[in-house]
């Protein structure tokens, strides 16, 4: 009987999942037979083209143009020094060898832009975020925050990199909270100009991509000083405003007058960019200077702007640079997905003992690999899909300038950055110890990855802090709800089920443990919603109370953690959605079955990861919270079974994985041929 059910295992989906004690033996068959998924490649390369939709052309190029250029390669040993002047060289060489127009993409094709960066972030993570600098930072800031004259002037110049830059905004006493920088840049009426100015050595402008060596122009972040316009007569502070400064003479390349720059030396990573320190002592520069969509200084030193209040301009000014943020998640699922790649190849290649008196298995045919992995493995499809949704919201909202796409990608962005990077940090380690230690050498790619990815986490704002602006949105909203105003986008199912989350838990679904259920969409979408929900309407009520006695700054200070736990929730129930939706949407059969079963793995996941929470408000009864468990672990053995294939789908050449042990075929060869035998 028992053979012929673990044979019936082979040939049928079973309706419940086996017990935890047939998993090593089904996985022992599984090794020695599915080496290859009958049709497997089919469905690989189905699902490659639903991945990489429109932008497979241009990356492929891309990939070509770096194979065909060995000297543009980064090798695994480089000094600082060499790495910049070779990031350097690479980006030329995509501007004017391989002919991208990185600006004229951002302008006019978002989406596009981010493909070609996340294409060079491939073919070295320096690259891909030197390219960020100059273009989303430096060129964003200039064509978000000025206006024609600007463009005029610099767009070309940015566009084909006659005129490197930087984006100044970072001091050495403040990174995150910007609107306490303290650069100042005083209107002179007499002459015509600002006078830009570093108070004290805090204000010095730290960590500036592009500044030690590259840069010629910075757009730098200041307090626009007007003499005589404050009460009294005393001069009046406007907040923070964007100046373009030439830093280095464009001819002769060197610093200009007043301009005092410091190399921030070598980091734990990104060597290949080289971040400086900026001084300045009484710069002047034109009024036209001034990047002046949000608010303008007049020739006789009067300001006018659009816009009613310093905090208004403020927000209108950050929320301008969101691309930057969408730049950042997009490339953190790229490097999700070399890391993956990488540990799921290496574990199909590994053999490590197995059952007596037959061939050693491969280790991700052991249960504890699978769960290191296949959720993983998931977890990259789900925020493929997640990014691209959000790549294609940014694009609608540069095109159309609606009020609440704006609202809804400012947080989105916010949120996902913040989640999906904070992710992949850790997932990378993660990754590095599957490999046991092969995954230790430095060919293998996984020091070079975390350490170039690890401060994805910081720039572009701080995970924690834009956490917190997810958390303050939702707060928003759930105000809004409760007066009868109508909720943005994203956050519709708040409107539609929060009566319902917030009655008590139905006892009967509570205790449904049927496979259909648990791998129903609207079961694992109630659930993260549920939990969203709940979390919301909780701190909503604790900050109330703590208000009351701390004040608004420290109730906020302590429900923090619970905060930071809701935006988590929430974003996961956003990214669950769009996987959801994504299953949905794809056109062929076979490669929806095989995305359902990976989103139903991170859906369940998910929920087992967080069980105390749902058990805690008996949303899941015991039963329940133990099929669950049970499911889990099964659904990570089905994705094992196809893992090759969910892995080619990446169609990341052997030029972007680079490590041997990754490589399709011939990895020990490969390996031991790069050591030197
Ligand atoms: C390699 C690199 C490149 C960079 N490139 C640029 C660039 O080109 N241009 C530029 O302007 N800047 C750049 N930066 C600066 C970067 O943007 C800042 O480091 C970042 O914004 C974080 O600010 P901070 O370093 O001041 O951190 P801090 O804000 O001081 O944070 C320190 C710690 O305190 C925590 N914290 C801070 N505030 C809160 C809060 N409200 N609640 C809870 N916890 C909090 C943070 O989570 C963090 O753990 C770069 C930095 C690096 C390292």
């Amino acid at each position: 009987m028992r053979r012929l059910r673990r044979l019936s295992l082979h040939l049928l989906q079973p309706a419940a999942p086996p017990a935890p004690g047939d998993q090593l033996a089904l996985a022992a068959c599984a090794g020695a037979r599915a080496r290859r998924v009958e049709g497997g490649a089919d469905v690989a390369a189905a699902l490659a083209a639903y991945l990489r939709g429109r932008h497979r052309a241009t990356q492929m190029r891309l990939f070509d143009f770096f194979r065909a250029r060995p000297d543009l390669q980064t090798p695994v040993e480089l000094a600082t020094a060499a790495h910049r002047e070779l990031c350097y060289r690479q980006l030329c060489a995509l501007v004017r060898e391989a002919g991208v127009r990185p600006l004229t993409l951002m302008d006019s094709d978002p989406a596009e832009y981010f493909a070609v960066m996340e294409a060079a972030g491939g073919a070295d993570i320096s690259l891909g975020v030197k390219l960020g600098v100059q273009y989303s930072l430096w060129g964003g800031s200039v064509i978000n925050l000025g206006t024609k004259k600007h463009r005029d002037k610099y767009f070309d110049g940015i566009d084909n990199l006659d005129y490197p830059g930087c984006f100044a905004m970072t001091e050495l006493h403040h990174g995150s909270n910007v609107q306490a920088l303290q650069t100042t840049a005083t209107f002179d009426p007499v002459t015509d100009e600002f006078i830009i100015n570093t108070p004290n050595d805090g204000a010095i402008k730290w960590w500036i991509g592009n500044a030690a060596v590259h840069g010629k122009f910075a757009t730098v972040f200041a307090r626009l000083i007007l003499p005589l316009q404050g009460k009294g007569g005393e001069p009046a502070d406007m907040g923070i405003h964007a100046f373009i400064v030439p830093i280095r003479d464009l001819e002769t390349h060197a610093v200009l007058p007043g301009i005092e720059i410091n190399d921030c030396g070598h980091k734990i990573g990104l060597n290949g960019v080289d971040n400086g320190a900026l001084r300045f002592r009484s710069v002047r520069i034109p009024r036209d200077n001034l990047l002046n969509r949000f608010g303008d200084v007049s020739r006789d030193g009067k300001y006018t702007s659009s816009l009613p209040t310093i905090n208004k301009r403020f927000a209108a000014t950050l929320g301008e640079l969101v691309g930057g943020r969408v730049g950042i998640a997009y490339c953190s699922v790229g490097v999700l997905k070399v890391a993956v790649t990488i540990a799921v190849r290496y574990a199909l290649l590994r053999h490590q003992f197995g059952p007596p008196k037959q061939p050693e298995i491969s280790v991700l045919d052991y249960q504890s690999h699978q769960n290191k992995l296949m959720p993983m493995l998931a977890s990259s499809y789900a925020f493929h899909f997640a990014t691209v949704m959000l790549v294609d919201k940014y694009s609608e909202m540069k095109k159309t300038n609606d009020e609440d796409l704006i609202a809804d990608v400012h947080v989105l962005s916010s949120g996902l950055k913040a989640y999906i990077t904070s992710y992949t940090a850790k997932s990378i380690s993660i990754c590095r110890e599957a490999c046991g230690g092969h995954g230790y050498a430095a060919v293998n790619r996984f020091g070079a990855l975390r350490n170039d990815h690890d401060i994805f986490q910081t720039f572009e704002g701080d995970n924690t802090v834009l956490l917190q602006q997810v958390a303050g949105d939702l707060l928003k909203q759930y105000q809004e709800k409760f007066k009868g105003g109508t909720l943005s986008v994203t956050w519709n199912y708040l409107r539609d089920s929060m009566g319902t989350y917030l009655a008590q838990p139905n006892p009967v679904t509570a205790r449904w443990e049927g496979e259909d259920h648990l791998r129903d969409p609207n079961f694992q979408l109630d659930a993260f919603r549920y939990r969203t929900s709940r979390l919301l309407h909780s701190v909503a009520a604790r900050l109330q109370k703590h208000s009351k006695t701390l004040g608004g700054f420290g109730a906020w200070n302590r429900c923090l953690n619970h905060l930071l736990t809701l935006a988590e929730s929430h974003i996961e129930s956003v990214i669950l959605a769009m996987f959801i939706e994504s299953v949905k949407s794809c056109p062929d059969e076979k490669t929806r079955e095989a995305l359902k079963l990976v989103c139903d793995l991170y859906a369940l996941d998910r929920i087992w990861k967080d069980i105390g929470t749902y058990r805690n408000v008996d949303y899941v009864a015991p039963n329940k919270a133990k099929a669950i468990h049970k499911l889990t672990d099964y659904l990570s053995y089905q994705v094992r079974l196809v893992a090759r294939e969910l892995i080619d789908a990446f169609d990341l050449p052997d030029l972007i994985i680079r490590a041997p042990i990754g490589m399709q075929s011939e990895a020990y060869a490969q390996y031991t041929q790069y050591v030197g035998f």
